[in-house]
């Protein structure tokens, strides 16, 4: 496969790329364009025209440097072999393969794609969609034979986005709906995912029915019928093996798997914990599940929220601390089916005494919740707090004994705990401890061990250093 014939280099050296803003030409998609997806379906050999790419809207070369614009992408494909359940993993690869354009970065998937076109790679004659059409269709069947045929369609205008979009979104929701009637009990195999490793290299997905994929795209269908077609590709089976604790989820085979995949640096994973031995998380999960110890329970912000958590951090502000391939215990990457899911932190739900994982959630974007809404347990919505009712987590507080929201049975011995330490003014003795600074990015940071010593401390703030303030 050559692409000698385009105006800038192909491959997966450029896969790291990123394109400031001072840097692009164009965006496309992303958090300040409304609609915008992109989509794999399998249709009838006789249906697609090999090699084909359409344009509905503006091209490149008619954009305006800095300009934004929606992007739908409809990637088309027929093989013999090809079935419905291979699309979801298909698409998952428009990241990696757009990635691999020289002058193309490409973040997230489905409908919170978002694109930007360097003006370097304008400047040198990439500007049309056509070309990256092309490239598409060429990688897409050189690096998945089992494609005979491949179309590619592009949206860029917003009107003609729109039925498209509607369409894309109706067969995310189409997938999701099969994977939430499926739990981890019926299933003898799981699978693993390792196509984050090119920025994450010890980050290994395990998708069960209960937890689809982190970046939400994968589910256990869909990893089933990657592993059937390419057993040797980026997703395979994981024999779960021996269950050594239901309630955490930690399997035998999992655990090897993991060790094995991330080249030893993760040992062990509780599927079900957000707290002891989580998941690993790469960069793309849909939400971030942290920890809030003020009040001893969780929050829950998505990668699409305007405002701030209630922490006072934005999304991608704790995207840094959790990302990298780390396993970062109150900072977890997950994806939105998991939190419906009966099984969502079950194992940290249980250790305060709580029924089930949600329960220990008390605040989330207000989108994030008005989209899970239908499938939340119905006593708990109105528990969970939003921005637009709590900004303040001194008011959380007060909200969630108002709401009489289930946390609070676990606050009673803490505060009795911490009364009586400050009844004594105490030091507090902390022994050997060990605690890991992460860098930003999830890489570096360092480690701080504190040998035989006594902490006492009214309030300690950790706080990132920004660039131009340290000037
Ligand atoms: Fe694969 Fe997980 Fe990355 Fe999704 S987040 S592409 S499932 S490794
Ligand atoms: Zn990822």
């Amino acid at each position: 496969m050559s692409f000698s014939d385009m105006p800038v280099d192909v491959g997966p050296v450029y896969e790291g790329e990123r394109i400031r803003s001072n840097q692009m030409y164009v965006e496309l998609g992303g958090p300040k364009i409304e609609k915008h997806f992109e989509l794999v379906k399998v249709r009838n050999i006789k249906d697609i025209e090999d090699g084909k790419v359409t344009l509905h809207g503006p091209d490149l070369k008619d954009m305006d440097e800095g300009s934004r614009h929606p992007i739908g992408i409809l990637v088309e494909v027929a093989g013999k072999q090809l079935e419905e359940d291979l699309e979801a993993v298909f698409e998952r690869r428009i990241h990696e393969f757009t990635n691999f354009i020289n002058g193309v970065m490409h973040l997230n998937q489905r409908y919170t794609n978002w694109m930007r076109i360097s003006k370097t790679a304008i400047g040198k004659g990439f500007n049309s969609f056509n070309m990256m059409g092309t490239i598409l269709v060429r990688l897409f069947k050189a690096e998945l034979p089992i494609i005979e045929k491949c179309q590619v369609t592009f949206y860029t205008d917003p009107k003609a986005i729109e039925k498209p979009y509607k369409g894309a979104l109706e067969a995310y929701n189409n997938r999701d709906e099969r994977a939430r009637g499926l739990h981890d009990s019926d299933v003898d195999m799981f699978y693993g995912c390792v196509l984050c490793q090119s920025f994450a290299p010890t980050h290994v997905c395990c998708i069960t029915p209960d937890r689809t994929s982190l970046c939400g795209s994968i589910n256990w269908f869909d990893a089933r019928a990657a592993a059937k077609v390419d057993p040797k590709g980026p997703l395979f089976e994981i024999p779960p093996q021996e269950c050594k604790n239901e309630i955490a989820g930690e399997y035998v085979g999992i655990n090897e798997t993991m060790r094995k995949r991330s080249l030893g640096e993760i040992e062990r994973i509780y599927l079900y914990s957000g707290m002891e031995y989580p998941h690993t998380s790469c960069g793309c999960f849909e939400a971030i599940d942290f920890f809030i110890p003020e009040v001893n329970g969780h929050g829950i912000i998505d990668r699409n929220a305007g405002a701030l958590a209630i922490n006072g951090l934005s999304f991608s502000a704790m995207a840094n601390t959790t990302g990298g391939g780390k396993q970062m215990a109150g900072f977890n990457g997950i994806s939105l089916q998991y939190i419906s899911s009966p099984k969502f932190q079950q194992y940290d739900a249980k250790q305060l005494g709580l029924d089930r994982g949600i329960d220990l959630v008390v605040w989330m974007n207000s989108g994030l919740k008005e989209r899970l809404n239908e499938f939340l347990p119905k006593d708990i919505i109105d528990k969970i707090a939003t921005e637009k009712e709590i900004n303040d987590i001194n008011n959380l507080k007060e909200w969630l004994k108002e709401k009489n929201h289930p946390i609070i049975k676990t606050w009673t011995e803490e505060e009795e705990e911490i009364e009586e330490y400050e009844e004594k003014d105490a030091m507090i003795p902390v022994g050997t401890q060990t605690m890991t600074i992460p860098g930003s990015g999830g890489f570096g940071g360092f480690k701080i061990i504190l040998k035989n010593c006594k902490i006492h401390a009214d309030t300690v703030i950790i706080k990132k250093i920004e660039e131009k303030k340290k000037r």
